[in-house]
C-alpha cells in the first residue's frame, strides 16, 4: 500500500520501525505503472521518516529510434512525513519551515503517492534509449536500424562524402565562371 494510517506509529517510541510491503498502481507521469517494494516507516522526534527502495516501469520513447519500450526505474525513497494534528490531542500542528515537505493529514494518512511520482520524475532518463546501443533510425530512409537494414549509402556526415560533395560543389561551380567569362 502507498497510503498508509500512521496513527498507531506516531504513538509509538522514537526510533521505531515499521516495514511495510508495497505493490500498488500508481499513476506516474503519464500512465498508471506498478509499483513494488518495501518501505520503513522510523518514527522521529518530530516525523516519520520513510525509507526504501522501490521498483518501477515506465513506458518511454526512445531518444534515438522513437520505439516506445518499458524503462525500469529505481526509487529509492528517503523522505521525512510532518504529522499535522496530534495523534493523541487532536490538536493542529505547527509545519515546519522547509517549503514542500511531505504532511501526515489529519486522519494520520501518511500518502507516499506524491513522493514516488517526484521520484520516478527524477529517475527518468532526459534522453532514454530502448537499449545503450541503439542503432537509431536511418537519416535517409528513416528506417528502424534495429530492426531493418537498409541498403542507404553511408551518412553524408561521413569525411568521405563530405570530401566528394566539395568536388560536386566545384564542378558546379565552374560552368558559371565559364560564362561569366563569356560576357
Ligand atoms: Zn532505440
Ligand atoms: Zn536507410
Amino acid at each position: 500500500m502507498v497510503q498508509i494510517n500512521v496513527s498507531q506509529q506516531l504513538k509509538a517510541p522514537i526510533g521505531s520501525i515499521r516495514n511495510y510491503r508495497v505493490s500498488e498502481v500508481v499513476d506516474i507521469a503519464d500512465g498508471n505503472s506498478l509499483v513494488q517494494g518495501e518501505v520503513g516507516l522510523m518514527r522521529t522526534d518530530r516525523s516519520i521518516l520513510a525509507k526504501g527502495t522501490l521498483h518501477t516501469e515506465t513506458e518511454l520513447t526512445c531518444s534515438r529510434c522513437l520505439s516506445l519500450f518499458s524503462c525500469p526505474l529505481t526509487l529509492n525513497i528517503e523522505e521525512e512525513y510532518f504529522p499535522t494534528t496530534d495523534v493523541v490531542t487532536d490538536a493542529s500542528l505547527p509545519l515546519p519551515d522547509e517549503p514542500g515537505c511531505f504532511t501526515i493529514d489529519e486522519n494520520n494518512i501518511l500518502d507516499l503517492t506524491e513522493a514516488i511520482r517526484q521520484y520516478a520524475l527524477l529517475a527518468t532518463p532526459i534522453k532514454p534509449l530502448c537499449h545503450e546501443d541503439c542503432a537509431g533510425l536511418c537519416p535517409i530512409c528513416g528506417g528502424n536500424l534495429n530492426q531493418v537494414p537498409c541498403n542507404c549509402p553511408p551518412k553524408p556526415a561521413d569525411a568521405r562524402w563530405s570530401e566528394l560533395s566539395k568536388l560536386v560543389l566545384a564542378d558546379s561551380e565552374a560552368p558559371v565562371n565559364e560564362q561569366k567569362g563569356m560576357k
